[in-house]
């Protein structure tokens, strides 16, 4: 049996459609069948921006992952023929900061398509013990009613769990209001999971199509590149104010990765108020960090989510919470080399997932 990856050999060319044997699973590993695999903003950063993969080249890119586990080497039987999803930062699990439950910042941990092979593949090779399991219905589809695929459900794997873990430790509750600068993929997904918490939830953007297809899940929405920052501060202000919402202690999430969301976020500090920085871009900013001392607010950033947060993250879209439907598209994989183009033009409004 053979697999098929596309592999990144120079970021110059396209990605190469190699066929190779199927690799076997060592102790502790399972190989999936790769069932869906998500196209997000860092692959492109390897690719087109000259990011560099902690893993030499060639290498297949990708890690937001789906699929069904069809081998397994010693110690991981038990997941074989099970449906899962490859968190896309594995941390080592034994090290201090893991055992602390802080895995997200372990050195020895794992991500598909930077420190091991990716998803752009039909198949993939993972460590089992960081595997968050998708429970199947009788029809062999996801459980729940949401409907969502198996493959649809890859975003989980990055592009949800990311803001969920921000969210989660922002200490967001239902008498809260959250803020999001910038609501493309994941600021998107956050803004969803803010309302499924039962926060107030406002969105800032400066593109209308954004905004236009998050307005049914946010309170209230706001375009940041028509109106001046005070003008905004003040929409922002009176809108939590009419909502009969806490004038303190906003919880603002910067999800655009870009210089000016970043301003943005941060100018809309308040007394007690918390800023994650989720987005990332190489930019600087020129800002006042005394704010932070005046306001009493904290800042802090959030790098990917750690395994112990994906049930509860998949299970609100399992329940139907979160929507996925209508913010990813499925492609077959051999087609990756056009998504990658068509998402780096900015010419999908969707997260792709690549199909093999
Ligand atoms: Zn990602
Ligand atoms: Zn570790």
């Amino acid at each position: 049996m053979s697999m098929i990856s596309w592999q990144m050999a120079d970021p110059k060319k396209p990605l190469q459609r190699v066929e190779t044997p199927v690799p076997a699973p060592g102790t502790g590993e399972v190989r999936l069948r790769v069932v869906g695999c998500g196209v997000c903003h860092t692959d492109l950063g390897f690719y087109y921006d000259g990011v560099r993969t902690k893993s030499p080249l060639p290498l297949t890119l990708g890690h937001e992952i789906s699929g069904m586990v069809e081998a397994a080497g010693p110690g991981a039987e038990q997941w074989t023929g099970k449906a899962v999803l490859v968190p896309a930062v594995m941390p080592c699990g034994q090290c201090d900061v893991c055992k602390r439950r802080f895995g997200n910042i372990c050195a020895a941990q794992k991500m598909p398509g930077n420190d091991i092979q990716g998803g752009f593949a039909s198949h993939i090779v993972v460590p089992a013990a960081q595997l968050c399991e998708v429970p199947l219905g009788k029809d062999g589809r996801p459980a729940g009613t949401s409907g969502v695929s198996l493959a649809e459900l890859a975003v989980v794997a990055d592009a949800l769990t990311t803001p969920y873990q921000a969210i989660r430790e922002s200490g967001l509750t239902e008498l809260d209001t959250a803020i999001f600068v910038g609501v493309g993929g994941v600021g998107g997904f956050g803004v969803q999971i803010a309302k499924a918490a039962g926060a107030l939830v406002l969105a800032i953007d400066v593109d209308p199509q954004k905004l236009e297809s998050i307005a049914p899940y946010a309170d209230a929405t706001f375009n940041a590149a028509q109106i001046a920052f005070k003008d905004l501060r003040k929409a922002v202000s009176d809108t939590v104010k009419e909502k009969g919402r806490r004038r303190t202690e906003w919880k603002i999430f910067e999800t655009s990765g870009t210089a000016a969301g970043q301003q943005t976020a941060f100018g809309l500090l308040t007394f007690g108020a918390s800023l994650a920085v989720v987005g990332f871009t190489m930019d600087s900013v020129n800002i006042r960090l005394s704010n932070l001392m005046a306001f009493h607010a904290t800042a802090r950033g959030n790098w990917g989510c750690v395994p112990e947060h994906y049930p509860a993250a998949l299970k609100l879209v399992l329940d139907g919470k979160v929507k996925l439907g209508p913010f990813v598209k499925t492609f077959p994989l051999d087609r990756i080399n056009e998504v990658f183009e068509m998402v780096h033009s900015r010419k999908i409004r969707e997260r792709p997932v690549m199909v093999p």
